[in-house]
């Protein structure tokens, strides 16, 4: 079937209608902007849907950090491990291994650590008022995060990350056995302690996804679903237009938040944005009586736990395996084992078949997300490159990104953010 001609102008055009272009088109929106958002396939389908749904300031190391390459070189032998990359002769995978290994070292993670930090606590400020704004349901939950460890690598790991929390001024506990027990309440752990972050939440994202397109497209956003941006057509330094399958949209400034997928639409304009996909997977189960409600984080296998209202779900791995979704069983069942051993009597949902997802994370080789203006094209802005902490950023993206397009200064230094530092 012909799809319909589409022949479009708007102040902004937002390609990609994930957790971040919404979140964008959210903002713009609320000052009044005539916003267009396009995305390939529904809104809110990508890497968004599904994920562990952390709003967790307590993520303030970036993926890059210390010890994490040869941490990762051990776990890639290890065919259950949380972490794999397969083997190819991939130039950009190539090129951005070895920026992601130089920003591995100490002092890039003491210089990155405060201004994401900052960026976390805008966020989460900014998800708690739309919580109360009370525009739709997304479960929005402050019970914190509780990081459980059963190995003393594990412990020394946590108890490195209480330091640097304590140093920047985040909340975080450590606790005892007694302390657990205390916290989990009817729930069980052989873990002999744990690191609780009080400040951190938790949201549905699907349903945050979800109800934020209703909630737009009801006042007037407009949306273009299943039509993928092919190209951007520039002329001397201006992006004038996107180019559709079937059609163009026209805009005064374009706005790139297509996630993982974003270095397709750059590389034809010779601009370098490293973003390499990385996937990972959640099973989801039905929960009819909940019996905890603080989200964990099991250590060593870097699995998370997310109770929700009424369903539990399991969140794990990290494959830098390129732009494809197909599931590898085996480490879906390194999930399920992974979440026995530290909370054994979960073990019935790992039985069940549940609902199996796999999203694409788009990640930077310095683990900061790409959130500003291009130097060469001047209309055009990139906000992309979030890895594990899109959920947690978000709000704070919109509302950096608006302001920049409405030529406001941000609230926050978003110059670690810059889309020429690499
Ligand atoms: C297992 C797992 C658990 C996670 N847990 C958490 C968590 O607990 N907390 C947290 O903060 N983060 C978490 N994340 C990370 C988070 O999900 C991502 O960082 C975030 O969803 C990225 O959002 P996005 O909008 O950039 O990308 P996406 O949601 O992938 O959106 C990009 C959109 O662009 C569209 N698109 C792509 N190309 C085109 C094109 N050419 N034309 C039009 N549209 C296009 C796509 O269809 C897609 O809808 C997790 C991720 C995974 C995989």
């Amino acid at each position: 079937m012909r799809k319909t001609e589409v022949n479009l102008s708007a102040d902004v055009v937002v390609v990609g209608g994930g957790i971040i272009g919404l979140c964008i088109a959210y903002y713009l929106h609320r000052e009044g902007g005539n916003v267009v958002v396009v995305d390939r396939g529904a809104m809110g389908e990508g890497c968004s849907f599904a994920n562990a749904g952390l709003v967790a300031p307590s993520h303030f190391i970036p993926l890059a950090s210390p010890g994490i390459v040869a941490k990762g070189l051990r776990w890639m032998l290890h065919p259950e491990s949380p972490f794999y990359i397969r083997p190819r002769l991939d130039w950009n995978l190539i090129s951005w291994l070895w920026k992601f290994r130089r920003s591995a070292a100490h002092s890039m993670v003491q210089r990155h650590k405060k201004p994401l930090k900052e960026f976390l606590e805008f966020s989460r400020v900014l998800f708690r008022d739309l919580c109360r704004a009370d525009l739709f349901d997304f479960e929005w939950s402050e019970r914190g995060l509780l990081m459980l460890y059963l190995t003393g690598a594990g412990e020394r790991d946590l108890r490195g990350l209480y330091r640097q929390a304590r140093e920047l001024g985040v909340s975080a506990q450590f606790l005892t056995r007694e302390q657990l027990a205390r916290l989990l309440g009817p729930i069980r752990t052989p873990a002999p302690g744990g690191l609780f972050f009080p400040e951190d939440a938790h949201l549905d994202p699907g349903a945050f996804v979800k109800g934020m397109a209703r909630y737009l497209s009801g006042r007037g956003v407009r949306f273009i679903e299943y039509a993928a941006v092919q190209k951007l057509i520039h002329r001397k330094n201006r992006v004038e237009a996107l180019q559709l399958e079937n059609g163009r949209v026209r805009a005064r400034q374009v706005v790139l938040a297509a996630g993982s997928w974003t270095p397709q639409l750059t590389a034809p304009m010779d601009l370098d944005v490293p973003v390499q996909p990385a996937k990972g997977y959640s099973l989801t189960f039905p929960w009819e009586k909940p019996v905890f409600t603080v989200p964990m984080i099991l250590t060593e296998t870097k699995i998370a736990v997310t109770p929700f209202q009424r369903r539990l779900r399991f969140a794990g791995t990290l494959e830098l395996a390129g732009l494809q979704l197909k599931i590898n069983h085996r480490r879906i069942r390194a999930i399920r084992k992974g979440v026995q051993k530290y909370l054994p009597e979960l073990e019935p949902f790992s039985r069940q078949k549940g609902q199996l997802w796999a999203g694409l994370r788009p990640c930077t080789p310095d683990g900061l997300p790409i959130v500003g203006r291009v130097p060469a094209y001047p209309n055009l802005i990139i906000a992309t490159g979030h890895a594990m902490i899109g959920i947690s950023l978000a709000t704070g993206t919109g509302k950096v990104v608006a302001d920049m397009v409405l030529e406001r200064s941000p609230e926050i230094c978003i110059h670690p953010f810059r889309v020429d530092r690499f």
